[in-house]
């Protein structure tokens, strides 16, 4: 199932996707904005059966983040893809850079949950702040029940889906402050959706991420490519803490920021960044700038 909340006819709804129908199937119940609801569902235990009342072309639905607030902080991925490693050591923007630029072990951080933000939002910041904004691509998981102590072998069991996920990053920031929360936390800076595709919709084999900027490809990986695949990653997190339903993993970005290129090509206002992935749709977000007091 590919289930998302949308706008259709001013009523915030749960929408069933038919990618190959291109269609959209709405749930019968209508919500709030601030409704949390496909939060909800996952926490009561996974939507289950739907039934649905009414339907749309994909194209004429406009698509929220799937979740209206997040109950805990992204957990995030850095230095998954092997290129994408390389590429950030050399860059000098990652002011923790060891010996060899492919960890060891997963390296986790996480970002704010006030920097959710929708697959059309704006990504905005303040120039005044930052003046190396730099994108993402990622595929992050989200997870459908408590685990705690799950081996790689049984983690898939505690996986509910998977959703595009833009780990938008100040580089300035994640290299004065060596930590990285506060470059990845800004207002706008997670960009999640356009819906949540269950595991069963994406095969890893061959689920391809990409992110275009101006129409300019700039990402193309498999999701099987990771260094730490999902199972290892999902049982890592585990084994310190207690991963709870509506908890995201994002994984790690590859190949192809704009800190990989000589120059850096930071993002600047008005672009257009568009990330897309096999059986996960596509965000669009266009960049804006704002003033401090504003
Ligand atoms: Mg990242």
């Amino acid at each position: 199932m590919k289930i998302g909340r949308c706008v259709w006819e001013g009523r915030v709804l749960l929408g069933v996707v038919d990618e190959a129908q291109e269609r959209v199937s709405f749930v019968q119940d209508s919500f709030s904005h601030s409704a949390n609801p496909l939060m909800d569902w996952i926490i009561s235990g996974g939507p289950g059966a739907v039934s649905t009342a009414g339907s749309a072309k994909l194209e004429n639905v406009q698509f929220l983040s799937p979740f209206s607030a997040l109950r805990r902080n992204v957990f995030a991925v850095g230095k998954n893809y092997r290129a994408h490693a390389s590429e950030f050591d050399k860059s000098g923007f990652n002011a923790t850079a060891g010996t060899s630029s492919i960890p060891d072990y997963p390296q986790i951080f996480t970002k704010a949950t006030t920097a959710l933000s929708g697959p059309y939002d704006a990504i905005s910041f303040d120039p005044g702040l930052t003046q190396s904004v730099d994108y993402e691509g990622e595929i992050a998981v989200v997870i459908g029940k408590v685990c705690r102590r799950v081996s790689p072998a049984a983690a898939m069991d505690s996986v509910f889906g998977y959703v595009l996920l833009n780990d938008v990053t100040a580089r300035d920031l994640q290299k004065r402050h060596s930590q990285w929360f506060l470059g990845k936390s800004l207002d706008s800076f997670c960009p999640l959706g356009p819906w949540i595709a269950t595991c069963d919709e994406v095969q890893a084999d061959n689920c391809m991420l990409s992110t275009w900027v101006n129409g300019e490809q700039r990402q193309h990986a498999c999701l099987k490519d990771l260094i730490f695949d999902i199972p290892t990653l999902v049982s890592t997190l585990s084994q310190a803490f207690t991963l709870q339903p509506g908890d995201l993993i994002a994984t790690g970005t590859p190949v192809g920021v704009g800190i990989g290129f000589t120059p850096p090509r930071f993002l600047q206002s008005g672009d257009d960044v568009r990330i897309s992935a096999t059986g996960l749709g596509e965000m669009r977000n266009r960049v804006v700038t704002v003033g401090v007091s504003e």
